[in-house]
């Protein structure tokens, strides 16, 4: 993508919605299709507001090594593992830093000596800023897909890597460019996988031991929560040998040892994660959000395919299409038809559509589609995008 210069989103236009507002008209419910931080589903919602009403002190304000907190960290141990199937020889730790700390954080923990090769598989904007802060304390090993036009539009080879790799770094749902991994690769090499799922964890299954995955890390504020807290899952033979620089905040070994509490655990994000996973088990666990997931961008991606190029998305191959995150341009991308667009939609309360990343604002608009945005979200956002699109055609 070429990204457009982020400095304040360029032109002289306030209006709301091109400014990338996400409070719409007074009166109108807000539709939230951000990126990220995300909304929660309502029951969830509502579970957390009854926190702060309940006979119970909310984890909020309770000491992290009070007994009433100890039972929410291991009830959210308990339900995470559930909801996702993690066996026991996994590790689960709420850690602080999000998905950048982790960039710095596998290799701290997976290369002892700093110079330890690591393949990286760049598929785009966030597997390639991984590699970036990974190279400070690794070295190494890049497959790209990157198009000359700084783009990317498709995965690269899985086949050629490196065997001596300590382990093999992988996004499994590139949030910007909209590339995901529906199923995680079965890698041809003994390093373990290591991904990145902030933006698609809890949305499909993961097999944890057939794919050989010896780390997973997401940040909450996308599927699973709010900022704060970043979920780690890690294989407990991948531990025990630190680099002496990795710091104590993100030493799985330190946090693994300490029961997640060497220092303060960001505690009222781990009562929401706690939340949300038993809300995602009592609606059927991780096969019916899979099921929603689907439902939800196969919805999306027809109204664009059906739309004769008046709604476009870059990435062509529907086996890599991000159910999560969809890019789409609206009238080839010209700016008057866009910004109709957008402003039309906030009317409705649609919102979230054109953000600032940090890579810029990019070409495309997105809708993102995480857990908490319900079908029926995706339904009013869908008959906006046909409605609009049978104007714009009348009035031609
Ligand atoms: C959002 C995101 C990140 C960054 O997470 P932070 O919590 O902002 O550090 C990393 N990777 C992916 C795939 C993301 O979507």
């Amino acid at each position: 993508m070429t990204y457009i210069d982020p400095s304040p989103l360029k032109s002289a236009d306030t209006h709301p919605a091109m400014l990338g507002s996400l409070l719409p008209p007074s009166g109108v419910l807000p539709l939230n299709f951000s990126p990220g931080p995300a909304s929660l589903a309502a029951e969830v919602q509502a579970a957390i507001k009854a926190l702060f009403d309940s006979e119970r002190m909310c984890s909020m304000y309770l000491s992290h090594r009070s007994p009433e907190f100890l039972d929410i960290l291991t009830s959210a141990v308990k339900h995470c593992r559930l909801a996702m199937n993690i066996p026991e020889d996994y590790e689960i730790l709420f850690m602080h830093g999000g998905g950048h700390g982790q960039f710095a954080a596998v290799p701290l923990n997976l290369c002892p000596n700093g110079d330890e090769k690591a393949t990286y598989l760049v598929n785009g904007t966030w597997s390639k800023r991984a590699l970036s802060d990974a190279s400070k304390y690794c070295r190494p090993f890049v497959v790209s897909s990157e198009n000359q036009d700084g783009t990317f539009t498709r995965n690269p080879s899985f086949e050629h890597l490196d065997p001596e790799s300590k382990y093999v770094h992988l996004c499994s749902n590139e949030t910007v460019n909209g590339i995901e991994l529906h199923q995680l690769p079965k890698l041809g090499i003994k390093a373990p996988l290591v991904v990145d799922a902030s933006s698609d964890f809890s949305t499909k299954p993961i097999d944890w031991v057939g794919c050989n995955v010896g780390i997973l890390y997401a940040c909450a504020s996308k599927n699973i929560g709010h900022p704060g807290l970043t979920l780690c899952v890690v294989r407990k033979d991948l531990m025990g040998s630190p680099s002496k620089f990795c710091p104590g905040v993100l030493c799985y070994t330190t946090n693994a040892r300490e029961g997640n509490l060497w220092n303060t655990i960001a505690t009222f994000n781990v009562e929401v994660v706690n939340i949300f996973m038993q809300w995602m088990i009592a609606q059927g666990g991780v096969h019916e959000m899979e099921r929603r997931a689907i439902a939800k961008s196969d919805l999306l991606y027809s109204v664009i395919d059906k739309s004769e190029g008046f709604y476009a998305t870059p990435i062509a191959d529907p086996s890599i299409r991000s159910r999560m995150n969809i890019p789409f341009d609206v009238a080839g991308g010209d700016e008057e038809t866009t910004r109709n667009f957008l402003i039309q939609g906030w009317e409705r309360g649609i919102v979230g559509l054109r953000t600032l990343t940090p890579f810029g604002v990019g070409k495309y608009l997105r809708a993102s589609l995480y857990n908490g945005v319900s079908m029926n979200q995706v339904e009013v956002l869908a008959a906006f995008m046909t409605e609009f699109l049978k104007t714009c055609r009348t009035q031609q």
